[in-house]
This record gives structure tokens, C-alpha cells and sequence, in this order.
């Protein structure tokens, strides 16, 4: 898991949410982006209950 900054140009959209990443920190994981730790926990339980 990486933390990155968010740089105002591009602004990703959340892999879980869906949502346009506005914080100025981001949480990348496995080439995916999430705009909080909440959704890339959110995404691991959803992978997880296969
Ligand atoms: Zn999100």
C-alpha cells in the first residue's frame, strides 16, 4: 500500500466509491486508487467474501 499526494490536475477516481479522489492524499494499492482508507478496506472485505 502506498500513500501519494494528490496533485491537483488529474484528479483520479476512487476504484470502490467511484467518486473523484478531492483529498490531497490518495492510498494506492495493487495499481488501484482510493480516495480513503475506508474504501480500500471496504474493497479488501468485498474481495475477500468470494
Ligand atoms: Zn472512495
Amino acid at each position: 500500500m502506498e500513500i501519494v499526494r494528490n496533485r491537483g490536475s488529474s484528479r483520479p477516481v476512487c476504484d470502490h466509491c467511484a467518486r473523484r479522489c478531492v483529498d490531497s492524499l490518495l492510498y494506492k494499492c495493487s495499481d488501484r486508487t482510493f480516495c480513503t482508507l475506508d474504501c480500500m478496506h471496504a474493497s479488501w472485505i468485498e474481495e475477500a467474501d468470494d
